[in-house]
């Protein structure tokens, strides 16, 4: 089976538990305004890459993993292909590799139900707190997203909610309170990341001739970020 991946990272220790062998899966079905990765978006892009040569290659960075570490399916989005990523995490599991899976939980289907059978981890974007600004910005409700994580509870799969912080959108007390009450109501959240908004993506849209919807927004500063963070109770 093949699928269409856009990029590979071997040793990444951003997306998920420990050392990380990313992959990430072209094509995308939302289009948000704070994405730094547009060049994911398009379906037909990327090149083509097979279950096989990708179970070859993590298995070369297996002894760097460790006890926490393994592999993480991101994008673009990844269930887009969940067929394709339930081959992959079903294969690592026979090998002993952590599977993890970073999705903004906008697709629910047969195969992604499939996928969860086989997924250590979910990593789930929840991006703003309100409907308004979920359908402004993303393209969706924000009752897709957290329809998602009531069955990631319901399967018990350990969840990490990560969010972009973006000033004057979500960095108000009562956003940070709006994650800390998902963990408290679904008790499969162990954990909430805050990443800052960035921009160094501005050469990507420009070279593809995109506009950045999200460019007059700041960045948000160190002490800000240290500030919500410190207000995150998992
Ligand atoms: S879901 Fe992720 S990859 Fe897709 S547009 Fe949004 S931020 Fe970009």
């Amino acid at each position: 089976m093949t699928g269409k991946v856009h990029s590979i990272q071997s040793l990444g220790t951003l997306d998920g538990p420990g050392v990380r062998f990313v992959v990430f899966l072209q094509g995308c079905n939302l289009r948000c305004g704070c994405c730094h990765n547009p060049d994911t978006w398009d379906c037909n892009g990327g090149r083509e890459a097979s279950v096989s040569e990708i179970i070859e290659k993590v298995r070369r960075y297996k002894g760097y993993f460790g006890k926490d570490g393994g592999i993480t399916l991101s994008g673009g989005e990844p269930l887009l292909q969940a067929g394709f990523a339930e081959r992959i995490f079903s294969e690592c599991k026979k090998i002993g590799i952590h599977t993890c899976l970073d999705t903004s939980g906008s697709i629910l289907n047969d195969d992604v139900l499939k996928l969860f059978d086989v997924t250590d981890r979910v990593l789930l974007d929840v991006k703003y707190p309100t409907d308004e600004q979920y359908r402004r910005y993303v393209g969706c409700g924000i009752k897709t997203p957290l329809d998602f994580l009531a069955v990631l509870n319901q399967k018990n799969i350990p969840t990490t909610l990560r969010q972009v912080t973006i000033p004057t959108l979500n960095d108000s007390d009562e956003s940070i309170e709006f994650l800390n009450g998902l963990a408290e109501k679904y008790p499969c959240v162990d954990k909430i990341e805050l990443l800052p908004f960035k921009k160094i993506c501005t050469v990507k849209y420009e070279q593809m001739g995109l506009p950045f919807r999200f460019k007059s927004f700041d960045t948000p500063s160190s002490d800000l970020m240290k500030n919500l963070t410190s207000k995150i109770r998992y």
